[in-house]
């Protein structure tokens, strides 16, 4: 029970990374809040986790939509009275270079991956401060740490959440909201499935990663309990990859 008595928002959490982590963060006795803009996968991730009596609720929300946001938070606080954490997963890959990319393309991208995790965390910083502190963990990406092809305003999107994350960090290390990231290699989610057709698909990206193969999206939760629990206190400001070597060389 690493999370007893903690409340934490998990946006994207109809899905992938964010599912995983909030069936895990449920799991460890947080009062989760899937917040995600699919209805009916946020309902089928509280769902499992009520399946087993652990606590949470769902609420429909749009990162991009300050109203929405600024809603996500404020159910947060008459259902469970305060939050300790925010996990912002919610996010969309495209894959093309700038020549090819339509601009409202880079828009959306950069609206989802960068815009959400301002406003989200604009929403959660003056209730963590009331509640004398909390954690925010960024869900940004191996291309947060190093540059790759085909992906403009994905690269993009993740190198920003990637120094916003220490930016916040020396903001409110006095308040005691810790700000970290978590750089994740190939995880096989939803994501990553529209590239993966055939078994040598997988193997050329997974031969990416010095460990030969793909995450899966519980090994990157286990990197976020452990930014959500006190047992990283004196944690922020941090990148981790959790990537099997990928940016090691
Ligand atoms: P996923 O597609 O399985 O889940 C993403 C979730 O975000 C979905 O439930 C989707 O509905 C939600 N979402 C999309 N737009 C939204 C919006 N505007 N408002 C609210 N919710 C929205 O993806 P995933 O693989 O679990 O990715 C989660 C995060 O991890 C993303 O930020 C992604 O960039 C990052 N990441 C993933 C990988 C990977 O290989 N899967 C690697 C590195 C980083």
């Amino acid at each position: 029970m690493r999370l007893k008595d903690k409340v934490a928002i998990i946006t994207g959490a109809a899905s992938g990374i964010g599912k995983a982590t909030a069936i895990l963060f449920a799991a460890h006795g947080a009062k989760v809040v899937v917040a995600d803009i699919d209805e009916n996968g946020g309902n089928r991730t509280v769902t499992d986790i009520q399946a087993v009596n652990n606590e949470a609720i769902f609420v429909q929300t749009d990162v991009t939509i300050k109203a929405d946001t600024d809603q996500m938070v404020a159910q947060t606080l008459k259902n469970y009275g305060k939050l300790d954490t925010l996990l912002n997963s919610a996010g969309i890959a495209m894959r093309l270079p700038v020549a090819e990319l339509p601009e409202e393309d880079w828009h959306r991208c950069l609206d989802v991956n960068l815009n959400g995790v301002f406003l989200c965390a604009k929403a959660a910083i003056p209730a963590m401060q009331k509640n004398g502190g909390g954690s925010i963990i960024n869900m940004s990406s191996i291309y947060g740490i190093v540059g790759a092809d085909v992906r403009a305003a994905y690269v993009a999107s993740k190198g920003a959440v990637t120094n916003l994350t220490r930016g916040m960090a020396l903001d409110y290390a006095e308040d005691n909201i810790r700000v970290n990231c978590i750089c994740p290699g190939f995880v096989e989610t939803p994501l990553v499935a529209g590239v993966i057709k055939t078994p040598d698909e997988y193997q050329k990206l997974a031969n990416k990663h010095p460990m030969r193969r793909l995450g899966q999206p519980e090994e990157i939760a286990y990197g976020a309990l452990y930014l959500a629990s006190d047992e990283s206190a004196f944690v922020t400001g941090i990148a981790l990859p959790i990537d099997g070597g990928y940016t090691a060389g």
